[in-house]
């Protein structure tokens, strides 16, 4: 069902309501931009309001935390789905948020434009078909451990319960590399897109875990005909409560909007 073999053209993903939809794909180019995680308000209020001035039409933010540890901010669930749709009023962001659990997505798909399935849950194929089951368009993040074709196999899941509005997210790889979190596979980027019809979007942050780094790998997505980016943003990085050290603010975010502007003619 993903597979470009059967479709003649690669294919545009509709996300939002008729009066506000943002076309994914290929003959435009997104920015998706926001919190790592939706703390308060406020903080997400100032994030959307940077993401905006830098071009996003959508925003991210996670109000149910997939961390490593279990003594981490898990998110403010429910609380935070509602100050994201909150802020989707104050702003006209459209919003995608993570869902962790098959249990919650009817939950979260009330509230969000998009489902995100985050990394971790790639191959958590009963919420793979929950998202499937929605009629909500899917963001289906590569897990760091796999293949691109398990990937896309994970992608035919969600395509199999009827929903083809599935952008896949390249979000880096684990490789022996220590000093970024994950290493980006630039190549997945015109893989993905040559072996499936799906958009291909790019989340620099997560791939290197460093601010300073999150602007060049953000060009070498572009390069690599990437169909839009997802990038954190954070109004006071230092008092992040999730990898503040991966969110641009200020000059780097003006960088990264600078390039987005730069886009050649064809998108
Ligand atoms: C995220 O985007 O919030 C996230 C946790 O990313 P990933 O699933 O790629 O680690």
């Amino acid at each position: 069902l993903v597979s470009r073999r059967l479709h003649d053209s690669r294919s545009v993903v509709l996300v939002g309501p008729p009066e506000r939809q943002i076309p994914i794909g290929p003959g435009t180019f997104t920015l998706i931009a926001g919190p790592c995680a939706v703390e308060s308000a406020e903080q997400t209020l100032g994030a959307a309001r940077l993401a905006a001035a830098a071009g996003a039409t959508m925003l991210r933010g996670g109000a149910f935390k997939p961390r490593t540890s279990p003594y981490a901010f898990q998110g403010l669930g429910e609380d935070g789905l509602k100050i994201l749709a909150d802020v989707r009023e104050a702003t006209g962001l459209l919003v995608v948020t993570e869902v962790v659990e098959a249990g919650d997505v009817e939950l979260v798909a009330s509230y969000a434009d998009m489902l995100q399935v985050g990394a971790r849950n790639m191959q958590n194929f009963a919420l793979l078909e929950g998202v499937g089951s929605t009629g909500k368009p899917v963001m289906l993040k590569r897990g760091v451990q796999s293949t691109v074709e398990e990937w896309l196999l994970a992608a035919e899941y969600v395509a199999q319960r009827g929903n083809l509005d599935i952008v896949l997210c390249e979000r880096g790889i684990r490789t022996f590399e220590p000093s970024t979190s994950s290493t980006l596979d630039v190549s997945a980027i015109p893989l993905a897109q040559q072996l499936s019809h799906l958009p291909v979007i790019v989340d620099p942050s997560h791939a290197c875990g460093r601010r300073e780094l999150v602007v060049p790998l953000a060009r070498a997505a572009i390069a690599a005909g990437a169909d839009g980016l997802m990038v954190d943003v954070h109004p006071e990085p230092e008092y992040a409560l999730v990898d503040g050290q991966q969110a641009l603010a200020g000059a780097d975010l003006r960088e990264l909007a600078a390039a987005v502007r730069q886009l050649p003619p064809m998108f």
